[in-house]
C-alpha cells in the first residue's frame, strides 16, 4: 500500500534506515534547492536531489525508491561542495540505492544485456555499472 506523505510520517523506519546507511542528517536540509540547481544529471531525473531529501523527511518511500533520479545520479559530489548544511546528498543517493538492492532487486539485470552490446561495451564501464546497478 502506498505510503501516505505527511508531516504526520516523519521519523518513519524508512528515514531511520536512510540516515544509518547515509550516515546523514536528513532534518539538516532546509530544502535551499542548491543541490539541484548545480546536479549535471538533473534533464535526465523525474525528481530533483532536493525534492529527493524532502520526501524523505516526509516517509515518501515509495516515490522515492521507485525514481529514476536515485540511480540517475552520477555521484560526482556538486551537490556536496555547494550545501550550505553540509549534507552528502550522493550519500543519501547511493543509501537509496543500497536499500533498494539489498531486496535482492537488481536495476539492471545483467542477463537481459544483449550479446551485441555487451561484445561492444568497454570491459570496464560494464563491471562499473553493475556494482552500481545489482546486488
Ligand atoms: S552527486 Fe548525484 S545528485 Fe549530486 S550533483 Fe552529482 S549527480 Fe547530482
Ligand atoms: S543544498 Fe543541502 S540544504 Fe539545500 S536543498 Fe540540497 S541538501 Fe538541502
Amino acid at each position: 500500500m502506498r505510503a501516505e506523505i505527511s508531516i504526520k510520517n516523519t521519523k518513519s523506519k524508512f528515514l531511520d534506515k536512510v540516515e544509518e546507511l547515509s550516515e546523514q542528517n536528513i532534518y539538516a536540509c532546509y530544502q535551499c534547492g542548491k543541490c539541484s540547481a548545480g546536479c549535471p544529471s538533473i534533464s535526465e531525473m523525474d525528481i530533483s536531489p532536493s525534492e529527493i531529501i524532502r520526501l524523505v523527511q516526509l516517509g515518501g518511500e515509495e516515490e522515492v525508491l521507485n525514481s529514476k533520479t536515485i540511480w540517475v545520479c552520477a555521484s560526482c559530489f556538486t551537490c556536496v561542495t555547494r550545501c550550505p548544511k553540509g549534507v552528502d546528498v550522493a550519500k543519501i543517493m547511493e543509501a537509496l540505492r543500497q536499500i533498494t538492492l539489498r531486496k535482492n532487486v537488481d536495476y539492471v539485470n545483467p542477463l537481459s544485456i544483449p550479446r551485441e552490446t555487451l561484445s561492444q561495451v568497454p570491459q570496464i564501464a560494464l563491471v562499473s555499472a553493475l556494482r552500481k546497478f545489482s546486488g
